[in-house]
């Protein structure tokens, strides 16, 4: 479907954010004894907070907010402004909701672990001007250093402190999956089959689908198959039918085709005119 300018922009974010989630696992890989949450989903005295990774190791809580950010940043009078010059959301206020929750949280367990916010820029074209002294916050060029940092305080995780995990996975609420998807309409959204490689459509069908656009190949009906399965996850509720599919997947033109894949690898429900595939 055509985005607006709003789900656009809505879209870029998260796949930043998203990237910045890989950076960040990807450079905390070494970091073994640390015991890592992510994605964390809590709520506090009725306060919900969302962070991106929570790290335990050597009696401190390390907090991780992870931020994807790119090109010049200033600080000017508490206000954070992006390269453009507009007024962005102070991250560091996110940190330390997510620090004060954490800390209730410890107190009311009577952990005792001490908590530590940071704020971890992962892009390497990020720069921040105007940084107060004393900020929780790691600069791209100083991720190396920190991680050995990290690596040198930490040791095996003691027993306090694995109990201390399993309890917080134990509080961890789950997200709805699909709860920031903008609101879709079968009608609204393009027929046709995405190729796996790129995430274009691929153009006419002959024996096998070749990719216009990345050269991709791939067999029919492992092509059909998969638009099934996004079908399915995106009309739950709707029944599969070789009419319906055969207009989901658009470049396939003879229905035999789809109704030979459906066959082989649905079972068939109900009776002629009303049958449908499970
Ligand atoms: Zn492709």
């Amino acid at each position: 479907m055509n985005f607006t300018e709003e789900e656009e922009s809505y879209y870029q974010y998260k796949e930043k954010g998203y990237q910045g989630e890989v950076a960040f696992d990807k450079w905390a890989e070494p970091l073994e004894s640390l015991i890592f949450l992510n994605d964390v989903n809590l709520n506090v005295n009725n306060s919900h907070f969302q962070n991106d990774s929570l790290g335990i190791t050597s009696g401190i809580l390390h907090i991780f907010e992870v931020k994807n950010l790119e090109g010049d940043y200033t600080i000017k009078n508490d206000k954070w402004h992006s390269p453009k010059g507009n007024a962005v959301k102070n991250p560091l206020l996110q940190l330390e909701k997510a620090e004060t929750l954490i800390t209730q949280l410890v107190k009311s367990m009577g952990w005792r672990i001490h908590v530590k916010p940071h704020l971890v820029f992962v892009h390497p074209e990020f720069h921040l001007y105007n940084v107060p002294a004393n900020l929780p916050i790691i600069h791209p060029g100083q991720l190396g250093r920190f991680r050995e940092k990290l690596q040198q305080q930490s040791a095996k995780p003691t027993r306090t402190e694995i109990q201390i995990a399993e309890k917080l996975c134990s509080l961890l609420m789950d997200e709805l999956p699909y709860s920031s998807v903008p609101a879709f309409t079968y009608e609204g959204l393009r027929k046709g089959i995405v190729c796996p490689g790129c995430g274009g459509f691929y153009g006419a069908f002959h024996k096998v689908f070749n990719c216009g656009y990345c050269g991709n190949r791939e067999n029919c009906s492992d092509a059909v198959l998969r638009s099934i399965e996004e079908f399915k996850i995106l009309f739950p509720e709707s029944k599969m039918t070789t009419g319906g599919i055969l207009e989901w997947c658009k470049v396939i033109k003879d229905d035999r085709t789809i109704r030979r894949i459906l066959k082989g690898n649905f079972e068939l429900t109900g009776h002629t005119k009303s049958a449908f595939y499970l």
